[in-house]
């Protein structure tokens, strides 16, 4: 059985929480896609071209311990707007969408580009204060040197290179189910998210 859940929206809205707590209640595997362009971003920090380093990508890749600093998330969405670093990273994608036993990933193109036909499309959003607030206390509770100016201006920053750039420009599917996240608690929104993926399921 395939089964997929694309589940797009700008960073910090709550995707990553959502996803996995729907890929853990329906027992459907996982893909965080912005891993792929923030491993892509760190062999750019490190030095790589961009095309080279999406097109020898290696799984291994993803496991990197600086995946989730402010300035790979930078590095990550500037390589994310080149549609050859893009075009590298669809197979994969595409593949893991099309596991048996059912799969969510989450990212900014899933419904619109990756999986158009998708059977589920959430968009999560969240107004940029609050996502600004909710990743300013994850990444200073791991001890990261940030500050909430900081924080908000990166999330606005990304916002705008992601939503503008012309290749796959992250922006909710015609049928996606919106979710704004602002006033919801974890637990709503998750719930806001199984239910839609349960309609879904019983059509
Ligand atoms: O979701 P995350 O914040 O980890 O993504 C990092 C960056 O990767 C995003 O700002 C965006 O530019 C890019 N990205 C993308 N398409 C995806 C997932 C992430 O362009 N499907």
């Amino acid at each position: 059985m395939t089964f997929t859940v694309a589940i797009d929206g700008p960073a910090a809205a709550g995707k990553g929480t959502i996803s996995k707590a729907v890929a853990a209640h329906f027992g459907f595997a996982h893909l965080d896609t912005g891993l792929l362009y923030r491993a892509v971003g760190v062999k750019v920090i490190a030095g790589q071209s961009p095309i080279d380093a999406a097109q020898t990508l290696d799984p291994s890749d993803l496991e990197d311990d600086s995946l989730r600093t402010a300035t790979v998330a930078q590095a990550a969405s500037e390589v994310a707007v080149i549609p050859e670093v893009r075009a590298a990273l669809v197979d994969f994608q595409r593949t893991f969408a099309a596991r048996d036993g059912g799969a969510v990933l989450d990212g900014r193109d899933i419904g619109t580009v990756i999986c158009p036909d998708a059977d589920v499309k959430l968009f999560v959003t969240a107004s940029a204060a609050c996502r600004a607030e909710r990743r300013y206390k994850e990444l200073a509770g791991k001890g990261h040197d940030v500050t909430p100016a900081g924080v908000l201006a990166d999330v606005q920053e990304r916002d705008k290179r992601d939503s503008e750039r012309a290749a796959a420009p992250m922006v909710a599917a015609e049928n996606a189910t919106l979710i704004d996240t602002s006033d919801m608690s974890v637990e709503q929104a998750i719930a806001a998210a199984i239910s839609a993926v349960d309609t879904a399921r019983h059509n």
